[in-house]
């Protein structure tokens, strides 16, 4: 049956002979279908509609939209308590600021509102879309909330947060391709696309770069608006093992969490899983895969930040298709204290993820409501904890020194601190610590504040402590990546100080990059290229009609030596444009009246044709790529499998892209029978054919991570692979290179005379994450190459360091005697877009791919 809106409005109008329970519309009333039925999905439409049928009826719900989505669609928080609380909803925010810095609460002030203050507890549904069954679950379990009379005094002592999906446009690509495909043989399977529109599953490691739209909406929500004691993060993995993992977490724990706040996970998980078992549901696992080290995670980062982050993850159903398991096809753990009751196996349907979701979801908001005077209480104690620990332990603060070789990428950084909820201060005078003087607009953080955790993990660096399956054993993968350390990223520099500064020090809401400038006049413009804004700057200057010049060897001008790699613009519009990028990018370049020749200089005229190749495989490396190319400003056309097997590349492009993907991913693709045909087959042999004769006739192919392989083993690029990492995901069998590098800071060396390497030092530090270990072959040239005479780990964790020694990080192999060319990069260069220290090394490939000798 369904309620409409003037119905809703005359309940309204006679509120109080009415029961509530009559006027708030079921999820069914609105949908015309039981939340969580075989085959039956919800869209965001639908969901955002219901919620605001929903809001209408009820004075416990609002609706936000927060802003919009990368696809333009709402990005909505519904707020659920009860309805004074709604009423003083202001009053209530402004508390839980000052219970998250407990250095602006009084005594008496804790004391009063941990009696009054409800339990904030923020509950966020599908940030995967495939794993789609929360945003489902989350109508449900608002209209029982709201429903149920009986739930009046719940929510008096307790705030609800709910976002139905942190990824509305992923619920829309995953619905509509599920409604698409229903019901013919591709019923239940993945869209051969990512389902966030840039970065897909990584959209839940975003959360302290913050480079997605929706990372930011709820970041504001988390650090700035509400500061909830619990962030519940719901998610499903594969369909054939346990049913549900709840808290406690997989070892090891990350030294920055306080050991109180584990407790406090733990015993939510166990509230979580005491409810599951009260309701007869089995097949509920502790403490496999997902670990408490990793930083990153939308349950990860509120770890940091004194509040509870809880993660669970059901079994997954086909979509909204049901599966069959026969017992004899489960891979569930042995039946033992941590995972108490085995599930016999049989039917798995959307639904049945839906159940335990609501269980979960509702055990969670009796408990924090329930207890709710000992979350707030706990709240405060962990944040006075860690600026206690600011005052007593090193280091006492961090300073971001002005003026450094990529401004744009020191401002960001500081930006995504202030955004994380981190005080940063300026120097208003100059100040000398640590042995050393910083200048008076020097960036200042105190350890001693409560978001510590937070700030302290992302700057130093890791040292992951591995453990094995069995003694002598390969070492345990990790849940995700051991070693993050942003600073070495992002090539930002960050000193650590033993002692507070004392000085004159401004709170600082955000920062911009210090404007640059050209000097001097002349018609040749000449740029050192050391941060990324100069790069976005030659793109613009290229479109404007320029050229650039990359200077093969060190030289004199405008009174001073320049190195090999400076870039010299000429063109009569590029003054313009350069002088306004200087400005907002934070570079500077030196205008001359002219040039000695350059013999041999490779010049670029014009803007670098561009070929990304996108695979049916959903890669999210490929998504990123993008990102990065898009936010420097470098133009691509994206090119799929159809697109590249058709051949004649050479006369349309100068540079074909492959993002990091497996050999086998690129040359196969998805498995005939798993997808309509045209998603399925990959470049297979007319493909690589195409890429080769793309080669042959001068073209520039440029391979990131894994696809290095394809194009030495595929493609017949000069090189070979000496090994690659083994991939997380579980206990592995021993490796006989025993090699291991899940996700790791790796510091290498450049030879600065090759064009690649303009504009960068003479060591970077680079991210390695499953990537093949080159070898160059005879008439191969080494760009970037791991150290010979130490170990080269900087952050994380590596097994077997030896296999890396030595060896290509990036090499340059000539192929058909040289006309064309293979940049083959055996690291990440734009690792879920954190890595800016390395962005220049794959736009420096783009130009040189499209540069030619004049
Ligand atoms: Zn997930």
């Amino acid at each position: 049956m369904r309620t409409s809106r003037s119905v809703i409005r005359f309940l309204l109008l006679c509120t109080l002979p009415c029961s509530l329970v009559a006027q708030v519309p079921t999820p069914e009333s609105v949908l015309g279908h039981r939340v969580g039925a075989d085959s039956m999905l919800a869209d965001w439409g639908q969901i955002g509609a219901y919620f605001a049928r929903l809001a209408a009826a009820s004075p416990r719900v609002r609706v936000d939209t927060l802003g919009v989505t990368t696809q333009g669609r709402p990005y909505l928080l519904v707020t659920i308590t009860d309805s004074t609380n709604l009423a003083r909803r202001a009053e209530l925010m402004a508390a839980q600021r000052r219970l998250a810095d407990p250095r602006t609460l009084e005594p008496a002030a804790e004391g009063a509102l941990e009696a009054s203050q409800p339990a904030v507890v923020l509950i966020s549904c599908s940030i995967h879309s495939t794993e789609i069954a929360a945003s489902q679950m989350a109508m449900e379990l608002a209209w029982r909330l709201v429903a149920d009379s009986g739930e009046a005094a719940l929510l008096r002592h307790v705030v609800v947060l709910l976002v139905p999906s942190a990824n509305p446009d992923g619920i829309d690509i995953v619905t509509d391709w599920y409604r698409r495909t229903r019901g013919t043989p591709y019923d239940g399977s993945s869209p051969p696309w990512l389902f966030h529109p840039y970065v897909g599953h990584d959209d839940n490691r975003d959360w302290y770069m913050l480079t997605q739209p929706e990372t930011r909406y709820l970041t504001r929500v988390l650090y700035h608006d509400w500061f909830p004691e619990v962030v519940y993060d719901i998610h499903q993995m594969g369909g054939n093992g346990a049913r549900m993992f709840v808290p406690p977490f997989a070892d090891p724990v990350n030294p920055n969490l306080d050991g109180m706040l584990v407790a406090a996970i733990n015993e939510v998980g166990a509230v979580m899983a005491g409810a599951l078992a009260d309701s007869g549901y089995t097949g509920v696992a502790h403490q496999i895969d997902f670990d408490l080290w990793w930083h990153g995670g939308n349950r990860s980062v509120p770890s940091r930040h004194n509040m509870i982050g809880i993660l669970t993850e059901a079994a997954s159903a086909r979509i909204a298709s049901p599966a069959r398991l026969a017992p004899d096809a489960l891979r569930q753990p042995e039946r033992g204290v941590n995972y108490p009751s085995p599930w016999p196996g049989g039917w798995w349907r959307l639904r049945d993820i839906v159940d335990y979701e609501l269980t979960t979801s509702e055990a969670l908001v009796r408990f924090a409501s329930r207890e709710h005077a000992a979350f707030v209480s706990r709240f405060v104690r962990l944040g006075r904890r860690a600026v206690e620990a600011g005052r007593t332990q090193q280091p006492a603060a961090y300073v971001i020194p002005p003026a450094q070789r990529d401004e744009g990428a020191r401002a960001q950084f500081a930006n995504l601190l202030i955004a994380g909820g981190v005080e940063v201060r300026r120097a208003r005078t100059p100040f000398a610590a640590g042995g050393r003087e910083y200048p008076a607009g020097s960036l200042v953080i105190p350890l001693a504040q409560p978001f510590r955790a937070h700030v302290k993990d992302l700057v130093e660096r890791q040292a992951y402590p591995a453990r094995s399956a069995y003694p002598g054993g390969p070492a345990l993968p990790p849940y995700d990546v051991t070693g993050w350390t942003l600073p070495l990223q992002m090539g930002v520099t960050v000193d650590s100080l033993g002692a507070p500064v004392a000085g004159d020090l401004d709170p600082v809401d955000s920062v911009v990059a210090t404007p640059g400038r050209i000097s001097g006049a002349g018609a040749v413009v000449l740029l050192a290229n050391r941060s990324n804004g100069e790069a976005t700057a030659v793109w613009r200057a290229l479109a404007a009609g320029a050229s650039v010049a990359i200077a093969p060897a060190p030289f004199e001008a405008g009174g001073r030596t320049w190195p090999a790699g400076t870039l010299a613009l000429r063109g009569r519009s590029a003054r313009a444009v350069l002088d306004t990028a200087a400005r907002a990018l934070g570079f500077d370049g030196v205008a001359v009246p002219r040039l000695a020749a350059w013999p041999g200089a490779l010049t670029v005229t014009h803007q670098p044709r561009v070929a990304l190749y996108r695979s049916w495989n959903a890669n999210m490396d490929e998504g990123w790529t993008r990102w990065v190319l898009e936010r420097l400003g470098v133009p691509y056309t994206t090119v799929t499998d159809s697109m590249v097997r058709a051949g004649d590349l050479a006369q349309r492009f100068d540079v074909v892209l492959l993002p990091s993907e497996s050999p086998a991913a690129i040359r196969d693709g998805r498995r005939p029978g798993s997808a309509p045909p045209r998603y399925t087959g990959g470049l297979g042999k007319e493909g690589a054919a195409a890429l080769r004769a793309f080669l042959d006739s001068g073209g520039t192919l440029i391979a990131l991570g894994e696809a290095s392989a394809y194009a030495i083993g595929d493609l017949g690029v000069p090189g070979s692979v000496a090994g690659a990492a083994r991939r997380g995901g579980g206990a592995q069998p021993a490796d006989p290179s025993r090699f291991s590098a899940p996700g790791s800071v790796f510091e290498a060396e450049i030879d600065r005379g090759h064009p690649v390497a303009s504009g960068m030092d003479s060591v970077t530090a680079v991210y390695f994450i499953q990537t093949p270990i080159l070898n160059a072959a005879p008439g191969d040239r080494v760009i970037v190459a791991y150290p010979r005479d130490r170990n080269p780990l900087l952050s994380g964790y590596v097994e077997g360091v030896e296999a890396l020694e030595g060896h290509p990080a990036l090499l340059e192999a000539p192929v058909a005697g040289g006309r064309g060319r293979a940049i083959l990069f055996g690291f990440r260069p734009q690792h879920r877009g954190q890595t800016n220290a390395t962005f220049k090394l794959l736009t420096n490939a783009i130009l040189y791919g499209a540069a030619r000798t004049h």
